[in-house]
């Protein structure tokens, strides 16, 4: 494991476990995640770490952490943790959301959260049959079957099939589910480090490449605009090689002065890999001896795909 880097990859660090996302960590959970980390690796800044292994002197179990999409809790919840822990870390933000946005998946799972009404007809958003919400482990349920049937839409169909999904559940929605701007500065005058993660959070591969192009770049200008200086590194939303991202977008990323691309494939980073396809690893919530032992043999996962120019996307190419 000499030279290997393994990115953890985190979303939202709530305050408190949220019952309808059971996997999901907290706080009390990413703590003692921290420590553990602290313990048993070495956690260094995501910067540090890719400059490090491409000098070939990384520090033994070198582990670096990163969130994505820019959830307010990151700011609220997880820099203090981070802080207190001595623990530096990368978020990469998709920047049509900060300052009272919400994703398209949030938008569903408020409002399955919020609803007074105990079933669910999904005519009205172009599906069929319908959903018991009376328990908690329906609406669960009812979130895992609603998400997969909608994430891979066409873009708008899928912002309209959950703006639908939201009048038919008649619930009041959060506006502040996302960090601000200011709050990402403030990540940033902490000493976190920045990512680019597109504007509006696309499915890379359900756009044309030029309208892909324009929503990184959109991104990365709008990080720029804030932070006074360039994203060093992306991460592609979704982040599966042939599903959310194809050859040509990893192409495309170095000619927008992107340094490296992060996916969501499971492995460690080492030198040989292609650099805009560093694999990363999440863990729910594994604490303890279970974790350490999870993050040790990813050390030794190594990724086993990569893009090929042959193995440009029939979505795109068909358009
Ligand atoms: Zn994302």
């Amino acid at each position: 494991m000499r030279q290997r880097l393994v990115v953890l990859n985190y979303h939202q660090v709530p305050e408190q476990a949220d019952s309808l996302r059971p996997d999901q960590v907290d706080r009390h959970v990413f703590r003692q995640q921290l420590k553990t980390l602290k313990y048993f690796f070495n956690v260094v800044d995501l910067d540090y770490g890719v400059d490090a292994m491409r000098a070939g002197n990384l520090p033994p179990r070198a582990v670096a952490i990163t969130f994505d999409d820019g959830y307010r809790d990151n700011h609220d919840v997880a820099l203090e943790e981070l802080l207190r822990a001595q623990c530096p870390a990368t978020f990469f933000i998709a920047t049509d959301y900060l300052d009272g946005g919400r994703m398209w998946n949030d938008t569903l799972i408020e409002s399955i959260r919020l609803t007074q009404k105990n079933t669910l007809s999904l005519e009205a958003i172009g599906l069929e049959g319908s959903l018991r919400l009376a328990t908690n482990q329906d609406r669960i349920q009812a979130i895992r079957t609603l998400i997969p049937a909608v994430k891979y839409l066409e873009l708008s169909a899928r912002q309209s099939a959950v703006d639908k999904l939201a009048r038919v559940c008649e619930v009041e929605l959060p506006n502040d589910m996302m960090m601000s701007s200011l709050q990402i500065k403030s990540l940033a005058e902490a000493g976190m480090g920045i990512g680019g993660h597109t504007s509006s959070h696309p499915i890379l591969l359900k756009l044309p490449l030029a309208d892909a192009v324009s929503d990184i770049i959109r991104g990365r200008d709008a990080l720029t605009q804030l932070l006074g200086k360039e994203p060093r590194f992306f991460a592609y939303p979704n982040g599966k090689l042939g599903q959310d991202f194809s050859y040509e977008h990893t192409q495309v990323l170095p000619e927008l002065g992107f340094d490296a691309a992060f996916t969501t494939q499971w492995g460690y980073v080492n030198k040989e890999l292609p650099s805009f396809e560093l694999p990363r690893v999440g863990f729910c919530r594994t604490v303890g001896w279970k974790l350490t032992v999870k993050v040790l043999r990813s050390f030794f996962d190594s990724p086993v795909e990569f893009a090929q120019p042959d193995q440009l996307n029939t979505q795109v190419v068909l358009r």
